[in-house]
């Protein structure tokens, strides 16, 4: 069994909440308690940005090749605990546990030690400006920055952000889902084990109206990263304004996955499914309309649909298990509303659309690989529904299928798949979306950012421009051997 740490991680230490306060955590696959875990509220938080405040100076001052170096040990001590953190994830979200294993941890380690080997190399520059000064440019450290993560991938989007953000030399207050705290809180422990200086990581487990309105309004909190749903990012803008913090937001998605008649359809059969399907189509990158050519489009259907009923479903601790349980029964029920949906605006469910019968799911949030044809119109095909749901629209010709790829609110992920190379590149600058795959789908690596357009938010994650978005520009001018008459005569 894996380590639960079911307290608030403030200063260093794991505490209880100040008025005693828990959330129960249960596990999705059969709603059984796994544990009850502190609540933290504003007065929590309060204390956790004290502490980070007063970790900022030696955490910043520190040098970054040392910082580098705990994030690199950090990576290291992930790895040595992979099953058990794969153990943990997957209890806690229902990811099933050879992804936790083969795909959220490694990614998790590997953006840690991105960010550790990045520590040291990102530097500022000298600007050639006039003679008899020296101008040179530092990316200076934020301070304290408040980091709001969702319950698809916690062990991953908390290394998306406290990677680049300690690495710049900020210290972190971070509150996790309230649904999926556990790796996180894990996570913490393993910092304080490998020498992670009290202050510079504290985790306020607790819910967004509470916890998450506190960070993202504190006055001494001077950014807030946010990953969720639009709806909740334009509520964190509104908290954010009292003190002008920065804000990045990365938001929700409606991924467009093109098929065009030329491509290599037992690939673009494949790669769409796990564009959905992976992670029970909890991704706001997730590829969610099927946009096909209407002359393959039978043929890709027959395969899609077969494959998609292939799927196996069951206890995501099992190894054999191809997809597990929506992480909660909330948003299972969330999710089947959206077939009604699909069903009163004329949609056709062509595999799925229910809980699974199986005796042994009957008790967790399952829901069966779902694919409905509809219209590019239909809220089906414009909302997220953030589940095991694909949308199928056929087109005609480029300039359709274009029109519907860039045809809702969103711009985040988006994948085509095609033979034709001057259409892919084509298609890959026209698409309006932050990350654009060719014959592929949802790649992500910690070099490359990550982030949206539209209503998908701004600001990326990941790669140099992570580091750019956890620092300030500082121009230092400093007079060489300038003259300077005076400017009023006297
Ligand atoms: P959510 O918006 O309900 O919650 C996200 C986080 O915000 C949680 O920690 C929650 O407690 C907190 N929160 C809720 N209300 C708040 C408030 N008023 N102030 C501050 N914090 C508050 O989203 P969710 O249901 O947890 O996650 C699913 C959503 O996240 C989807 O829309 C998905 O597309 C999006 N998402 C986006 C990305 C991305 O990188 N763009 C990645 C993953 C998920």
């Amino acid at each position: 069994m894996p380590t639960i740490q079911n307290q608030l991680f403030i200063d260093g230490r794991f505490v209880d909440a100040q008025d005693g306060a828990t959330i129960d955590v249960l596990n999705p696959h059969d709603n059984s308690l796994i544990t009850r875990v502190a609540e933290a509220k504003a007065a929590d938080v309060e204390l956790a940005v004290a502490a980070a405040e007063r970790a900022f100076g030696p955490w910043s001052r520190m040098a970054a090749a040392d910082r580098g170096r705990l994030l690199l040990k950090l990576a290291d001590r992930i790895e040595a605990c992979a099953d058990e953190l794969a153990h943990l994830e997957s209890l806690d979200t229902g990811h099933p546990i050879r992804d936790a294993r083969h795909i959220d941890v490694p990614r998790t380690a590997a953006c840690y030690r991105y960010f550790g080997g990045m520590a040291d190399k990102f530097q500022g520059s000298v600007v050639p400006v006039e003679t008899g000064f020296l101008n040179y440019v530092m990316r200076s450290p934020i301070g304290v920055v408040g980091q709001i993560v969702p319950w698809n991938f916690p062990l991953m989007f908390t290394a998306w952000k406290m990677g680049p953000a300690l690495a710049a030399g900020n210290t972190v207050v971070l509150k996790p889902s309230e649904i999926t705290p556990l790796s996180t809180l894990r996570i913490a422990e393993l910092m304080a084990e490998v020498g992670f200086p009290p202050g510079a990581v504290n985790i306020v487990v607790g819910y967004g109206h509470a916890a998450g309105q506190a960070l993202a309004e504190h006055p001494r909190v001077g950014k807030i990263a946010f990953t969720g749903s639009t709806a909740t990012g334009r509520r964190v803008v509104e908290a954010s304004k009292g003190n002008l913090k920065r804000v990045q937001l990365e938001l929700g998605g409606k991924g467009a996955n093109i098929v065009f008649e030329d491509a290599n359809l037992v690939a673009a059969v494949n790669g769409s499914a796990w564009a959905i399907f992976h992670n029970q189509g909890q991704a706001c990158i997730a590829g969610s309309r099927l946009i096909v050519h209407e002359r393959v489009a039978d043929e890709f259907l027959d395969r899609f649909v077969g494959l998609a009923k292939s799927i196996r479903l069951g206890n995501p601790l099992d190894p054999d298990t191809e997809m597990g349980p929506l992480t909660s029964a909330l948003h299972r029920d969330r999710v089947l509303a959206y077939v009604d949906v699909a069903r009163e605006q004329g949609g056709e469910v062509l595999s799925g659309g229910r809980a699974p019968d199986a005796a042994e799911l009957a008790r967790g949030c399952y829901v069966e690989p779902t694919v409905v044809r509809a219209r590019a119109t239909d809220r089906v095909a414009q909302e997220e529904v953030f589940g095991p749901f694909v949308t199928v629209t056929t087109f005609k010709d480029d300039e359709e299928a274009l029109a519907i790829a860039n045809g809702t609110e969103y711009g985040l992920g988006s994948g085509l798949w095609t033979r034709d190379l001057s259409r892919a590149h084509r298609f890959g600058q026209a698409i309006r979306a932050g990350m654009v795959w060719v014959n592929s789908y949802k790649r992500v690596n910690p070099g490359s950012p990550f982030g949206g357009v539209g209503q998908s938010g701004y600001g990326r994650e990941m790669g140099f421009e992570a580091m750019h978005d956890y620092t300030e520009a500082k121009s230092i001018w400093v007079n060489v051997d300038a003259v300077i008459p005076p400017h009023f005569k006297r």
